[in-house]
């Protein structure tokens, strides 16, 4: 496995793959891997010749007051992750290489990324779509692979990909949880030990509006009404929003659910950190 940090040499090390038939996949990451992480790389490998693996903090989809500097970087331990998973590349660029003295092209999705993370991370989803499509320049993949987790994300970038024409297949790997069902995320391990357990009533809220949806409760108000309910007894959590959005369009459904067409995502702070999470229901 080789790790190179140059858009060129990525640039010009993919065109040599691609010329030779090999099935590029890539995955894009911020580094601090998890085994969320680990189960996209493994996907990828399964689909693809070549699994690149980005690692890159990008400061474009970071606000002003939101953790950047503190948002934590673990290059040496994720190498070792990456070549373990069954990486080949590590693209691990330095922020002046990605946005270059006098950088000012952005890409905008302006709709899908409006509401959810839009409303309170409003440039969030300019950041991920400019870095997105430059990584998918850079690296011209075939395939790339994205979590569930982020299913905003997931629906955004499948826009971009469509509107832009970029010949990418964007494959959509399962959200990877500890054994007491929070999700796993790089912020996790800011939590003390209390906020932690706190944290688990997202998880604890969904599998509640999955179980009613089991259940034959299709209303959304009853189903939002639940996992409000929980999340409210818990009091270092502060919900952002609860929502259940359709899929593909992230626009909020009213009435009553289709199950199997829509998700529900919830995202809180607990204390100062701020979690997201989701359930297709
Ligand atoms: P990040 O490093 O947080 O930007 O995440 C990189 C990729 O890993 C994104 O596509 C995320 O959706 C995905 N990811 C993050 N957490 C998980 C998880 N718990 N399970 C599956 N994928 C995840």
């Amino acid at each position: 496995m080789q790790t190179i940090t140059s858009v060129f040499e990525m640039q010009t090390l993919a065109e040599d793959l691609r010329s030779k038939g090999q099935i590029i996949g890539l995955v894009p990451t911020m580094g601090a891997l998890h085994e969320g992480h680990v189960s996209l790389i493994k996907l990828a490998a399964e689909q693809a010749d070549t699994v690149v693996v980005s690692i890159f903090v990008n400061p474009t989809q970071f606000g002003p007051s939101e953790d950047f500097t503190k948002y934590p970087r673990a290059l040496e331990a994720d190498v070792a992750a990456c070549e373990a998973a069954g990486a080949d590349i590590v693209f691990a660029p330095t922020a002046e290489e990605i946005y270059p003295k006098g950088y000012s092209t952005y890409v905008i999705e302006e709709h899908i990324a409006k509401p959810l993370e839009g409303v309170s991370r409003p440039s969030h989803f300019r950041g991920v779509t400019t870095v997105v499509a430059k990584l998918f320049n850079i690296v011209r993949p075939d395939l790339a692979v994205f979590g569930q987790k982020d299913a905003q994300q997931v629906a955004v970038i499948k826009k971009m990909v469509a509107d832009l024409h970029f010949t990418v297949d964007v494959v959509v790997a399962p959200t990877l949880r500890e054994q007491d069902g929070l999700a796993m995320s790089s912020r996790n391990r800011y939590l003390t030990a209390t906020q932690r357990i706190e944290a688990l009533v997202i998880h604890r809220a969904l599998r509640k509006a999955a179980g009613m949806v089991a259940a034959g409760e299709c209303r959304v108000d009853r189903l939002i009404a639940e996992a409000t309910h929980l999340i409210a007894q818990h009091r270092r959590v502060r919900m952002i929003y609860t929502s259940i959005v359709d899929r593909t369009t992230m626009e909020a459904v009213k009435g009553e659910i289709v199950p199997g067409k829509v998700v529900m995502t919830i995202a809180v702070w607990v204390d100062e950190i701020r979690l997201i999470d989701n359930e297709l229901l």
